[in-house]
């Protein structure tokens, strides 16, 4: 019932920071109220994102490029099968203020050093054929990839279980206290001790913070997904769609109380939101909405034609393809949209990785490796002052 360090929640950041932790040969117990890889990090749609590491390097290129490396080495040095493959993405442009802002943004990042090419869709449909030709055009970004979320984190989970971590499952953490500079976390299964604790509790990253008075203000957003059926390979690279980062360049935050970056405001629809890719299994997937509706994972059935419709108009052969299975999830959704990982402030010892909003299956390796290092050296990586906890606080 003791450890060096305890490690709350077992979704990929969670299972990478104990990953790390114990490769370091720091005595880690990793705490999962359900089953490893049972809540976001489990199905979600497995896409990675990275363009680049760019001319200078921030924490957003430590979390998508650090964890691509991370992807990599799990599958080729350690063996696992993720269905890990840098596949490369296309975001669908649907009018000309897209264009024109799709333009923008591909000009910018080239030159701060990043691979994001513009093409025509003649030239698009050259590399992915089923792409819609009578769209404006697409942006491709070569260095992204995708993998199984579900393989993926269970991998993750097994690799820290080889590297010594003790994982504990079914281990629900109902409180945490500090007794003379060593953390007590009580659970459904009795008190463990820890000298230090590392929060990646994901959407319920807040209420564990509240257990000892802290702040970190993590919202649930749930997001949907549907499938078809499997067919034989047709689709190669992730797809998206311009329409809600061009809409949220304009509107920021849908809500003052609410994350940024959201689809819905309240009940209605502000935007679409679009991603998707086809599994080595088979089916074609896609989701894209995001809806502040507390930890209630109920479908929204109408979202769901609105994103079948969606991306129907990028890639038209979906069209002849009904809806065979749907699903959803939680992700953990900053106040800010920024990621928080770091010390919390006035208790020593106590760390949290969380934040990851829609993106953290592909930021999720490189998250949980930069709070294993803190943990470690007791030093953070500069990166991380971007995702200070504090920032919350001041
Ligand atoms: C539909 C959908 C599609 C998405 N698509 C993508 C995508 O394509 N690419 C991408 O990068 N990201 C995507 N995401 C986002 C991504 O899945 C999340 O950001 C990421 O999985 C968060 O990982 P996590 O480890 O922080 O949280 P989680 O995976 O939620 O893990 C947290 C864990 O903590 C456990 N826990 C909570 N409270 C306690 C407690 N009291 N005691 C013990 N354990 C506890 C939970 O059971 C859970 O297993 C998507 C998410 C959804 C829902």
């Amino acid at each position: 019932m003791k450890a060096d360090a305890i490690v709350i929640g077992a979704g990929i950041a969670g299972c990478s920071a104990a990953l790390h932790l114990s490769e370091a040969g720091i005595e880690t117990l990793l705490l999962e109220m359900g089953e490893v890889s049972g809540e976001a990090s489990g199905v979600n749609m497995g896409g990675l994102g990275g363009t680049g590491w760019g001319t200078s390097p921030g924490l957003q290129e430590y979390l998508t490029m650090g964890s691509l490396n991370i992807f990599k080495r799990l599958q080729m040095e350690l063996g696992f099968d993720l269905e890990f493959r840098q596949s490369g993405s296309f975001t669908a442009i649907h009018n000309e203020d897209q264009y024109l802002y799709a333009k923008n943004r591909v000009l910018e990042s080239q030159k701060n050093g990043f691979n994001l090419q513009l093409l025509s869709s003649y030239e698009a449909k050259a590399i992915e054929p089923e792409l819609n030709i009578d769209l404006l055009g697409y942006v491709y970004s070569p260095t992204r990839g995708q993998a199984d979320p579900l393989k993926t984190t269970r991998a993750f989970g097994q690799a820290a279980s080889q590297a010594g971590t003790n994982i504990q499952t079914n281990t629900m953490v109902t409180g945490l206290r500090s007794n003379q500079g060593i953390w007590e976390v009580e659970t459904n299964r009795g008190v463990y001790q820890g000298q230090s604790v590392v929060i990646a509790a994901g959407a319920w990253s807040k209420n564990i913070g509240e257990m000892v008075g802290a702040n970190i203000p993590i919202e649930p957003v749930v997001g949907q997904m549907w499938s078809t059926d499997p067919l034989p390979p047709r689709v190669f690279s992730t797809i998206s769609s311009f329409e809600s980062s061009f809409h949220w360049s304009e509107n920021l935050y849908v809500d003052d109380k609410s994350p940024p970056e959201l689809t819905h405001f309240g009940e209605e629809r502000v935007t679409r939101h679009l991603y998707g890719r086809q599994r080595k299994s088979g089916e074609i997937i896609f989701g894209g909405d995001r809806r502040n509706a507390g930890f209630n994972k109920a479908l929204d059935a109408s979202g769901l034609e609105v994103n079948k419709g969606h991306a129907t108009e990028v890639l038209p052969l979906l069209s002849g393809l009904p809806i065979s299975t749907t699903w959803s999830g939680l992700m953990p959704f900053s106040k800010d949209g920024k990621p928080v990982i770091g010390r919390i402030p006035e208790n020593d010892n106590l760390y949290v990785v969380t934040g990851l909003c829609s993106s953290g299956f592909g930021r999720g390796p490189g998250a949980g490796m930069l709070v294993a290092d803190l943990v470690i050296r007791s030093e953070s990586h500069p990166v991380l002052a971007e995702s200070d906890p504090a920032r919350f606080d001041s």
